[in-house]
């Protein structure tokens, strides 16, 4: 992606927020006339587009990849190693959202309305379904829901024949590769959209949000920002710098157009074409891991959406003038945790698994109506956070195994 196009995003990043604040005090009609009209069909438009190329994308690039790996032994080492980190960093995560939202409190002070609250929580599905789901019985059904773990498992199998079969499916193999690069080179033409598309995503949901319910929660959203900022900084941070051997700063820059796409589009899902090809071309992961590691962490990683619940879960049990017992931390830990692995990253997704949460440690779900208002906003951020852990998971591994074939290489140096 050219500079030129980066600073482009940026610049419709800040006019986006800028308008969004702008509409905020226009009269109602009128924000409504210039949202249904302008800014939603933009932004509803870019999103179909980027969208569109998901499920193709991911099948497509998830067989390469398994196809391309040496032996079953390196699919299944980067797969342990994919788990591990999810796992490790949205512990983390958690315990980050936890210990600020102890500090800060943002619920502590303030007139919250807690009698008139009503929250019609959506059934999450059980986790033990989900994971028994993933491989599907019908894999056309897997692609017309979008069905990214049904998706993911479908592409593995089909990847393993390829590469068993070698010569005699090569044909296959090559049409899977052009059908790659045409993919590819849609997401390029759609990234043209993306400063329009950002643009108008941002400013309507900026503009829908309104000035006097942010002031009231700001302390909520200073939390969770505060969160997400420190999760970035320091937790993908300690790793790239010390697993990786890479300048942070320099990943997170290379990686921005993505985050922008992400903030604006609040899917992680949404997001994979354009983040699977920034982490190709400008982190110079290998394709395989990148196929493989980023889909599987937009639908089970998510450390932003894991923050957000850690301090909601806070925040609410304060609102409500609660106090949470260590058993019902740990109990916020494991179930939000959970509750990523079943949930696909699409907008407003991590209010579903909070009402499992707050199911979960006996605090009243309706207390998500108090955090809805200021939601739509904190999604679009950590959005950004939870795309930019499944490329620092993806760089770290793409290291790691350049590491080991490196080692490999010089202890059989006759394979040279
Ligand atoms: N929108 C988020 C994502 O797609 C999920 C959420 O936190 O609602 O990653």
């Amino acid at each position: 992606m050219n500079q030129n196009l980066t600073k482009k995003i940026l610049y419709a990043l800040l006019f986006g927020v800028i308008t969004g604040l702008i509409l905020n005090f226009v009269p109602e009609n009128v924000f409504g006339g210039i949202d249904s009209y302008v800014l939603s069909p933009v932004g509803e438009i870019f999103l179909n587009l980027i969208t569109m190329l998901v499920v193709p994308i991911v099948f497509i690039s998830i067989s390469l990849g398994t196809a391309s790996l040496k032996d079953p032994v390196q699919l299944g080492r980067i797969g342990g190693k994919t788990i591990s980190f999810y796992l490790i960093t949205t512990t983390i995560a958690l315990v980050i959202g936890l210990s600020l939202a102890f500090v800060i409190q943002p619920g502590a002070e303030g007139a919250f309305d807690t009698q008139n609250q009503e929250y019609n929580a959506e059934e999450a599905p059980p986790i033990m379904d989900t994971l028994l789901n993933v491989i599907p019985d019908n894999p056309v059904n897997a692609m017309a829901e979008a069905n990214m773990l049904q998706i993911i498992a479908v592409a593995i199998f089909f990847g393993i024949a390829l590469a068993k079969l070698g010569d005699k499916t090569e044909g296959l193999h090559k049409l899977l590769e052009q059908a790659n690069e045409v993919m590819m080179f849609l997401v390029n033409v759609v990234m043209y959209t993306a400063p329009y598309g950002a643009f108008a995503l941002i400013a309507s949901s900026v503009g829908a949000a309104g000035v006097d319910g942010l002031q009231q929660m700001l302390m909520y959203m200073v939390t969770i920002t505060l969160g997400l900022v420190l999760h970035a900084a320091i937790t993908y941070g300690i790793a790239i710098k010390a697993i990786g051997k890479a300048s942070p700063v320099q990943f997170f820059r290379n990686f921005f157009p993505a985050m922008a796409v992400a903030f604006s589009t609040s899917s992680s899902s949404g997001t994979l074409p354009v983040s699977m090809r920034t982490a190709q071309e400008k982190l110079g992961i290998s394709k395989p891991v990148s196929s493989f590691v980023q889909p599987l962490g937009a639908t089970i990683n998510m450390d932003g959406t894991a923050i957000m619940q850690a301090v909601a879960t806070v925040f609410i049990a304060q609102v409500y003038g609660g106090d949470l017992a260590f058993s019902q931390l740990v109990m916020v830990v494991l179930t939000a945790t959970l509750a990523s692995i079943g949930t696909a990253g699409v907008p407003g997704v991590g209010l579903i698994m909070l009402a499992m949460v707050l199911q979960q440690v006996g605090l009243p779900v309706e207390g998500i109506a108090i955090v809805l208002g200021v939601d739509r906003l904190l999604d679009m951020l950590r959005t950004s956070l939870n795309i930019t852990g499944d490329a620092a998971c993806a760089y770290i591994i793409d290291r790691s195994e350049q590491k080991k074939e490196k080692e490999n290489d010089i202890e059989s140096p006759e394979s040279v």
